[in-house]
């Protein structure tokens, strides 16, 4: 039996986010690697889970999501974008932006449909594109911009292409889409039916006084595009695994055979919670100034090492080249900072499939001030 069995993923293996956040725990480092807060959320939105769980919503939420909390996404998106998602029949709540991205894929993903992704990309992508059969064409970007040529794009095109994954703000580089990326995908995907995937997650997560471009805005895109979204970077809650997808009512409806049987329905009391904490729309405005300010604190604090910055448009994460400091490869300097010099960050090859060395780190500065102080002091002495 051990023999015979094959792996419908043989390439993979645990995620580098799970490797670095053991390692660093294992040498008790200060970790930057994983990306999610280390300072609590709210305590009024643990009250009103609570609140909810002591008056008795502990049953099964509808399959879609409590209607609520569809009701408050769907006036978010109006009033962000003025696009108009029907709660009844284009939002739905899931566990997470990973379940979101994974069940859209599963959706709509047939064996040997082509998915094109950019690299580096988040983990959870290709491995799910191929669990369904599908094909994963890579595109490549490179620092220090990262920036997409769309014309080198439209080469990895065939009749087979049935998706495009998109991530802006992208982690991990913190690059975000312009008006001529969306002109250019507006262009590439008019009389197809390609779909589009758009990993929106760190929405809210974006400097300078930039706009986030979502697909939400742009009529020929939102007709083919699931969005995903997730409560666990729009309210410091990761751990909680709360998300939506937003799509139009055919792909949401091909979204949901699919969503009703791999989970059925999410968390009821948490969505009762989210729902009335969405009541005051500032909660979610205030992230950029308070994301904004630890960017720029955490940038001000690493002058002082040998690193150098490249630079960060959105998202929670700081890329960093230690070009000059070390030729090692991304992975043998991301384990001995965080053995040796105890901060952990992660190696930005892992969201390559093929072996890259740009040396470069991704840090994740959603942390409290005094962490970012500490673990710099250890970065200075390098
Ligand atoms: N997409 C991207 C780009 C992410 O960085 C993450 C998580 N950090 C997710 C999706 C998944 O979000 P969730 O934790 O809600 O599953
Ligand atoms: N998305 C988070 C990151 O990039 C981690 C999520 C996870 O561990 N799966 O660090």
């Amino acid at each position: 039996m051990a023999n015979s069995f094959i792996s419908k993923l043989p390439q993979v293996k645990t995620t580098i986010f799970t490797t670095m956040s053991q390692l660093a725990a294992q040498h008790q480092a200060i970790n930057l690697s994983q990306g999610f807060p280390d300072y609590d959320c709210d305590p009024e939105l643990v009250s009103l889970v609570n609140r909810y769980m002591q008056q008795g919503h502990n049953q099964y939420a509808p399959m879609p999501g409590v209607m609520t909390l569809r009701e408050r996404i769907s006036e978010k998106i109006q009033q962000q974008h003025q696009a108009y998602y029907h709660p009844e029949s284009e939002i739905t709540i899931t566990a997470g932006g990973t379940q979101a991205l994974f069940t859209a894929m599963a959706a709509v993903i047939k064996p040997n449909d082509e998915v094109i992704i950019f690299e580096p990309a988040y983990d959870s992508y290709a491995p799910t594109i191929k669990l369904f059969g599908g094909i994963v064409k890579a595109f490549q970007l490179s620092p220090p911009d990262f920036k997409i040529d769309w014309t080198m794009v439209k080469k990895l095109f065939s009749p087979h292409t049935r998706m495009i994954i998109i991530n802006s703000p992208n982690n991990p580089t913190g690059a975000i889409l312009t008006e001529e990326d969306i002109r250019e995908l507006i262009a590439m995907t008019r009389n197809t039916d390609i779909l589009i995937l758009s990993d929106e997650v760190y929405e809210h997560l974006i400097y300078d006084g930039r706009q986030h471009l979502s697909m939400a805005r742009y009529p020929e895109l939102r007709e083919r595009s699931f969005i995903t979204a997730s409560f666990g970077k729009l309210f410091h809650t990761t751990g909680w695994k709360t998300g939506y997808v937003l799509a139009p009512k055919a792909l949401t409806t091909e979204f949901r055979k699919v969503h009703q049987f791999l989970v059925f329905s999410v968390n009821t009391p948490v969505q009762y919670a989210l729902a009335d904490y969405m009541r005051n729309t500032s909660r979610y405005h205030e992230l950029i100034a308070f994301f904004q300010h630890k960017r720029d604190y955490f940038a001000g604090l690493l002058t002082n090492t040998r690193f150098k910055l490249l630079k960060s448009y959105g998202s929670y994460f700081q890329l960093v080249t230690y070009k000059g400091i070390s030729t090692e490869s991304e992975i043998e300097f991301a384990r001995r900072l965080t053995i040796e010099h105890g901060v952990a960050a992660i190696p930005v090859s892992a969201f390559y499939a093929k072996e890259t060395n740009h040396q470069l780190l991704r840090f994740c500065f959603a942390k409290k001030q005094e962490t970012l102080e500490n673990a710099v002091k250890k970065l200075e002495k390098i």
